[in-house]
């Protein structure tokens, strides 16, 4: 190998290092979790290079409580505005599961799915929702919220266990163990602040707003920034989201 070469080949395994090391993979249970919960931190990861795709549990087909909404049109409608919201913070790899909204199971079927996209994908970080019984002060968090984030805790391990689901090794999926850590989104205590420009704050509301169908004439701006002033305060940032972080 010559003297070029082998600069070539370091640059080469240098970039290859820095793509490993920056692999991100939000995985909530419908359109528009990302966006109530992260989405300025999400822009945050990409402006400094991560990369980062969105996995969703399903196409929230459930969710218009009216009989102009069928599920049909709904989960057409919620796909478009979760892509267009992906693609507001810079992320352009979204895919959905398609299991049942309001009837995520916990189980087998749930695990082999997310550990299926966690081998593809090989992320280095996972970022999720609160999947604890409460969310905020004094709600109860909803049924599919509790089964998929759990699923995605454990689906973590399965991705990387070679025996859990061995027809995944026929499908040419070997096991993955390169998850450090899973970031859940949205809870009551804290382990990381991460610190967001004022920039991925906007990007983070217009998101938000881009679920039109779904939050109606919800304040986003408010919802967004306002919560990523309090999250940064106690830090001394303007602006921060706060994740739970589970360590493997
Ligand atoms: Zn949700």
């Amino acid at each position: 190998m010559s003297c070029c070469d082998a600069w070539l080949e370091s640059r080469r395994q240098g970039q290859a290092v820095a793509e490993e090391r920056h692999r991100i993979l939000v995985a909530m249970a419908h359109p528009g979790d990302v966006e109530y919960s992260c989405a300025a931190a999400v822009a945050q990861w990409i402006s400094e290079g991560c990369d980062v795709r969105y996995l969703l549990g399903t196409r929230g087909e459930a969710g218009m409580d009216t009989p102009e909404w069928p599920p049909e049109r709904t989960a057409r409608t919620r796909e478009v505005e979760q892509r267009c919201a992906a693609d507001i913070v810079g992320v352009n790899r979204v895919e959905f599961l398609n299991h049942s909204d309001g009837r995520i199971l916990y189980g087998e079927s749930l695990r082999r799915d997310l550990a299926r996209v966690i081998r593809r994908v090989r992320p280095h970080r996972i970022v999720t929702l609160n999947y604890d019984l409460n969310i905020g002060a004094r709600h109860m968090n909803q049924a599919d919220h509790r089964a998929f984030g759990l699923a995605v805790l454990d689906a973590t391990r399965d991705a990387a266990a070679r025996w859990i689901f061995p027809e995944l090794l026929n499908e040419g999926l070997e096991p993955w163990g390169g998850v450090k850590e899973v970031y859940v989104a949205a809870t009551a205590d804290r382990d990381m602040v991460v610190e967001v420009s004022g920039e991925c704050v906007d990007r983070a509301v217009q998101a938000l707003r881009t679920h039109e169908s779904y939050i109606g004439d919800l304040d986003a701006d408010g919802q967004v920034r306002t919560r990523a002033r309090e999250m940064g305060r106690e830090a001394c940032y303007e602006y921060a989201v706060n994740f739970r972080v589970i360590e493997l």
